[in-house]
């Protein structure tokens, strides 16, 4: 095992990664084990839906370059071309064995989930803190989960860390029968597959299947992580039409459908629509909040 570590590598903002395991865990969905002596060192945030942003080694070398502090930020300031970086769900992470799962979902296209086709033993990747958006209020009755399969790895640790008798239903999208995944859980977990859908195949029936399901009586979360598009339509839903106050949800968009095109019309708005977001936090608003007008902004523009 390669000894990632730089001085002081404990205290930075930033891991070095080395695969030791990859596995094709179901058809569509790549298991990659890391390790190595940074990984060991990693401190779990301890939320199921903890995630990373993993970046990948630029063409010709064999790991992304270190990253440096700027002003307390942890960052690729002034490295041209800046490595390409994609979020991730830590799985799972072992305190004693020093090891972190992640699951990738796995196809030809993007950098990450073409990584994750040809992930193979001794690659080594870098990734940043971890941060996390699921926050369920204890006074909760039940939670309703909704995910596609960039979105299962999380869902699956949620409904693995429920305490017992904890009442969730989790509705998924996946591409065949072959994608679903049964988790271990002290829960009381119902589940609705929803299969060959979404996924970058076709449309996806996310927001349908969320509209059609009854929500119980008594407080509800609900927490939701799929594509762009059917997050903004959930979200819409759940606040407008079902009224939840924002405590009671997190819609994320954890992927987008053609990246490229959209993130070429972005840089347009970009500046007006940060703006927006930072100013509704200096305004005291929640980020939630923020995030909303945000995304009210690029709807009005048509991203
Ligand atoms: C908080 C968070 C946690 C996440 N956790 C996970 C995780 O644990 N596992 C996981 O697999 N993903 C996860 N994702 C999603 C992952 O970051 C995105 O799917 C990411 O865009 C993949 O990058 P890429 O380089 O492969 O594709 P991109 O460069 O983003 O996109 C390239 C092209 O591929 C297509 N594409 C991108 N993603 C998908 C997809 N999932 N299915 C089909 N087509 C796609 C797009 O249409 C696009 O045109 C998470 C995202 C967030 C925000």
């Amino acid at each position: 095992m390669t000894d990632n570590r730089i001085d002081g590598s404990a205290e930075k903002g930033y891991w070095f990664a080395e695969v030791v395991e990859v596995e094709q865990l179901t058809p569509h969905m790549v298991r990659v084990t890391f390790g190595g002596d940074d990984v060991a060192e990693y401190t779990s945030i301890g939320v199921p839906d903890e995630c990373i942003t993993i970046f990948f080694a630029r063409d010709g070398e064999d790991r992304p370059p270190a990253m440096t502090e700027v002003d307390g930020t942890w960052w690729y300031h002034e490295v041209e071309p800046m490595p390409e970086g994609r979020n991730y769900t830590v799985r799972r992470f072992d305190t004693d064995t020093g090891l972190l799962v992640i699951d990738f979902v796995a196809h030809e296209g993007g950098v990450a989930a073409t990584w994750a086709l040809n992930a193979s033993v001794g690659q080594v990747v870098l990734w940043t803190r971890p941060r996390s958006w699921y926050n369920i209020p204890d006074s909760a009755e039940w939670q309703l989960l909704v995910a596609d399969m960039t979105g299962l790895p999380a869902l699956g640790r949620i409904v693995e860390e429920l305490p017992a008798g904890a009442k969730a239903h989790a509705i998924v999208e996946v591409l065949e029968r072959g994608d679903i995944q049964q988790f271990e859980t002290a829960g009381d977990v119902t589940y609705d597959w929803r299969i060959g859908s979404g996924n970058g195949d076709c449309a996806s029936v996310l927001d349908a299947a969320v509209r059609e399901y009854v929500l119980p009586e008594g407080e509800g979360y609900v927490w939701f992580a799929a594509e762009a598009a059917s997050s903004r339509i959930v979200r819409k839903y759940i606040r407008k039409e079902v009224g939840y106050p924002v405590r009671q949800f997190e819609i994320i968009g954890y992927w987008r459908v053609n990246s490229e095109q959209w993130l070429e019309k972005y840089k347009k708005y970009q500046e007006e629509a940060l703006a927006v977001y930072n100013g509704a936090l200096e305004a005291g608003r929640s980020e939630t909040e923020a995030s909303e007008e945000f995304d009210a902004l690029l709807e009005r523009v048509g991203l």
